[in-house]
């Protein structure tokens, strides 16, 4: 769903591909309706005073103007208006930010050796498993709420501004939702302890986020489930690129080199097995049971029709699961979220979610 700017623009052929998902056109508007693709089968919401997930009160999240916090940077209307329309998302990371699952995750990132394996074609670098502690998540908990951590972080909701110079340029070539990286221009002036990362996202959530009012976004169940299903997107992606802001402070300095040049150590992947180098989507797996994947039938590469949940296999081939919006609404009912992260629950039962398989090669289901 989203990459990194490790990889240099010439390599970006290197990088897996990713499916993109034409739900509307596959299955049709009725189809999806009927499997509660599009709006919640089991209950409905009516409003979104329903929600009862807290405020956004994580300090990585938290925007004061003037503050020393990760200065975000949205072009107009502005700021406050992208946090309004993403306040539910907000909330969401918020919740999970403070959860072991997330943070045993970024423990890993951040703490795991880099194990090398096999010899040749068959060499392998992969993160260590780490084995947790209470004592080592909550280090994790309270660096990212550090100061250190915070003034390194830069939020870009424009895609690219005069700070993420090559930005822009990797989120169009990618189609990518988000993309993590130093915001320094000159490598050279390359400082450990105090160079600057940024997550940058796609300028469709600005976008969103301008048009966004609401009483539109609240007036049916439809454009309601939209609306929910569009801040859990910016939610995963938003953790999803945490990921990369543990892989890029590390990675750099794992031979002395700049993050842009990878070429020697090769790629280091998150899991021992698991195919992709990808630690954001390693994280994804772990926490949904697959990776999301941007719409494509719409104006927009937001879930506005349906969200997709990719599931590779071995061949390359993926599985896409479609997430029933029954799903999405456990993700923001806090009652749900304690059982699932606080009491070690399984989600509840749900109707089937739709699987499909995609094939990369042919580009289609
Ligand atoms: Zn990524």
């Amino acid at each position: 769903m989203a990459s990194h700017v490790n990889t240099p623009p010439h390599k970006q052929g290197a990088t897996r591909g990713r499916a993109l998902c034409d739900l509307e056109n596959t299955l049709g508007k009725d189809k999806m309706a009927e499997f509660g693709i599009t709006e919640p089968l089991n209950w409905r919401f009516r409003d979104f005073n329903d929600i009862d997930l807290p405020p956004c009160n994580h300090p990585l999240l938290a925007y004061t103007p003037g503050s020393t916090g990760p200065f975000w940077h949205a072009p107009a209307p502005g700021v406050m208006k992208f946090r309004q329309a993403f306040d539910l998302g907000l909330r969401l990371a918020s919740y999970l930010l403070d959860t072991d699952e997330v943070l045993s995750f970024y423990t890993k990132a951040s703490e795991g050796n880099f194990i090398t394996t096999g010899t040749g074609a068959n060499r392998r670098v992969h993160v260590e498993d780490v084995n947790m502690t209470p004592q080592l998540i909550k280090r994790t908990k309270d660096y990212i709420k550090s100061r250190l951590f915070m003034q390194r972080l830069h939020f870009s909701m424009e895609g690219h501004n005069e700070h993420f110079t090559r930005f822009g340029q990797v989120l169009k070539d990618t189609g990518n939702l988000a993309a993590t990286g130093s915001i320094k221009k000159n490598l050279e002036m390359w400082e450990a302890t105090t160079f600057k990362v940024g997550i940058a996202f796609h300028p469709d959530y600005a976008a969103y986020a301008a048009k966004y009012h609401p009483l539109i976004a609240g007036q049916s169940l439809a454009t309601r489930s939209e609306h929910l299903r569009i801040n859990f997107d910016f939610a995963v992606v938003l953790l999803h690129e945490i990921c990369h802001i543990f892989e890029y402070i590390r990675s750099p300095f794992a031979n002395n080199r700049p993050a842009d040049d990878f070429s020697d150590l090769g790629s280091i992947h998150m899991d021992q097995l698991k195919k992709s180098d990808e630690w954001g989507d390693g994280f994804e797996q772990t926490l949904f049971g697959g990776y999301h994947a941007p719409g494509k039938s719409t104006d927009i590469r937001l879930p506005k029709d349906g969200l997709c949940l990719l599931r590779e296999l071995t061949d390359g081939d993926f599985i896409v699961q479609i997430v029933p919006m029954d799903r999405l609404q456990y993700w923001f009912s806090l009652k749900h979220l304690k059982e699932r992260f606080e009491e070690g629950k399984e989600w509840p039962d749900e109707v089937d979610p739709m699987i499909m398989m995609y094939s990369p090669t042919l580009g289609r289901f």
